[in-house]
């Protein structure tokens, strides 16, 4: 009784079991993979906002340099306006002059030297020599822009070879006190002075450093390209935001290489505005390595629970097929196939139970061959064998609810509980059983069988071998009432159903 039991409680969690196996595998698998996914792109975010960082700060410190270089060569140019306008400078010698207008001027390497042009562009005044050759400089852009617009301020000429050298040049305007145009002066930063300034940076191999003028024009540009310098990029709607916000950034594809890049600018509020820029695959660089190494592992991590799972989900379900099998064994009777006595003492006990519960009857058969000893004696062993497998035809024919359990209880006896049966309904199972086998056996000897019937209540009080008793009693009665027939059991301190 306990064995079935347990069998039967074993088989579920085994089932089960495969089953809670794959789900634990897969909810660990995607709660691993989520977390991987979730570190992976915090390091890609990671990278940007380092990236963001690094780009910001490189444009802050060009930008500072030239904006310093810028302001204190646009003081010298200043200091020469205001000199010029002073009408005693015309009564001063050559040399005095010269130390007047000049003394702030930058002396810098890759400063040219101040310039004086009067108002018909002719070379009046060079800061370099006291007396300089003649030049007319009339036809310059930044001569005609100071004369033809008098607010122009400092004013920043696109890149050009201006004495001997790239550079880009620098000027303001001279006026006279009654607003008359009578020149510019005029000065110079040469190309050398941003190689020298981009080459103190290290930078990598992709990375970009624009100088724009604020129309758009390229003054500079790293990596350094001739035919780069003075073209007007103010239509890439990236260079556009540069020029009309104060700072920020875009991620935009390259006019030059077509490379995608994070630019970022700082404070263009400056005359010059810097543009860095650096490739999107070079800021992923080693995020993508690390994140094809994590990856790689981890699906082959994946790889392998998942295969173990299936491995052992499979494993599983072949015990649990191997258990079945041998409970089936063990529950059965090997002659006849019904089930044996041993199942048959668990299934009455639950049944007993469960009609205790349902407050419902329970009925109980005991099937006898009749004179069996003397068949086996008249026949063979061998054909008793037979009989009694065509017995447990007829009984297993009549007794098909899914409640009911057929059993062969002893050598050539049967029992079969009928659960939820009055004895009266009982009594034509066993009929309908006897007349089987009645019709069944035609030998000369007729195989019949004897019926013990038995149907109660159930209560808590009683234990069910009452019930085996009282049918088995019936079955005695049948015998002595001279066999072939059903016989129910009276039973009166129990209480019958009828
Ligand atoms: P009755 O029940 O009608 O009173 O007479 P019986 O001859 O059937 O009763 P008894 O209990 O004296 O004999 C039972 C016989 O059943 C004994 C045995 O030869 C036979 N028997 C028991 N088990 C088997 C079995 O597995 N195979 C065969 N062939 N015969 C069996
Ligand atoms: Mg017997
Ligand atoms: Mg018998």
């Amino acid at each position: 009784m306990a064995f079935g039991r347990r069998s039967g409680e074993v088989n579920q969690p085994w089932r089960l079991s495969a089953k809670l196996l794959i789900i634990s595998s897969v909810v660990t698998v995607i709660g691993f993979s989520t977390i991987c996914a979730g570190v992976l792109l915090d390091m890609r975010r990671g990278e940007e906002a380092l990236a963001h960082q690094t780009l910001e700060n490189l444009a802050a410190t060009i930008d500072s340099d030239i904006s310093r270089n810028l302001e204190l060569y646009d003081l010298s140019l200043r200091a020469v306006v205001s000199g010029m306008v002073m009408p005693e400078i015309q009564d001063v010698s050559k040399p005095i002059r010269q130390l007047i207008l000049f003394d702030h001027a930058a002396t810098a390497r890759d400063f040219g030297a101040l310039q004086v042009f009067d108002a018909e562009g002719r070379l009046t005044i060079d800061a370099s020599t006291l007396n300089p050759a003649p030049e007319n400089r009339s036809d310059e852009d930044y001569f005609k822009v100071h004369r033809d617009q008098p607010d122009t301020g400092l004013y920043i000429s696109r890149p050009m070879l201006h004495r001997g050298a790239y550079a880009v040049v620098l000027s303001r305007r001279i006026t006279g006190a009654d607003g008359r145009f009578l020149g510019v002066v005029v000065g110079s930063i040469r190309f050398s002075y941003f190689h020298d300034l981009f080459g103190r940076l290290s930078l990598g191999p992709a990375d970009t450093i624009t100088v724009l003028r604020r129309d758009g024009t390229i003054i500079m540009r790293t990596p350094f390209d001739l035919d780069l310098i003075g073209k007007n990029i103010s239509y890439v709607p990236g260079v556009k935001r540069t020029l009309s916000e104060p700072s920020g950034w875009y991620s935009g594809k390259s006019v030059v290489d077509g490379k995608q890049r994070l630019y970022i600018w700082r404070d263009s509020s400056h005359p010059l505005v810097v543009l860095v820029g650096k490739p999107w695959s070079s800021i992923f660089d080693l995020w993508r390595t690390e994140a094809i190494r994590i990856g790689t592992t981890m699906m082959a991590l994946v790889a392998f629970v998942l295969a173990a799972t299936l491995f052992l989900a499979r494993e599983i379900g072949r015990r649990a097929k191997a258990e079945d099998r041998l409970e089936e064994m063990a529950t059965t009777d090997a002659l006849t196939g019904l089930k044996n006595r041993r199942k048959f003492d668990s299934m009455i006990d639950i049944e007993w139970r469960r009609a205790i519960r349902q407050k419902a009857p329970i009925a109980l058969l005991m099937i006898d061959a009749d004179h069996f000893k003397a068949y086996n004696d008249a026949f063979g062993h061998q054909a008793g064998d037979q009989v009694l497998v065509g017995v447990a035809i007829c009984i297993s024919d009549s007794v098909r609810r899914a409640g009911d359990c057929a059993a062969r209880y002893g050598g050539e006896e049967f029992a079969v509980l009928l659960p939820g049966l009055s004895s009266t309904e009982a009594l034509a199972v066993a009929e309908t059983i006897r007349l089987k086998v009645e019709l069944w056996s035609d030998q000369p000897q007729g195989t019949t069988v004897s019926i013990g019937i038995a149907s109660l209540r159930p209560a808590a009080t009683i234990d069910w071998s009452e019930l085996l008793s009282a049918a088995d009693k019936a079955l005695y009665a049948a015998k002595a009432q001279g066999r072939n027939r059903s016989v129910v059991a009276s039973i009166p301190k129990l209480t019958l159903v009828a």
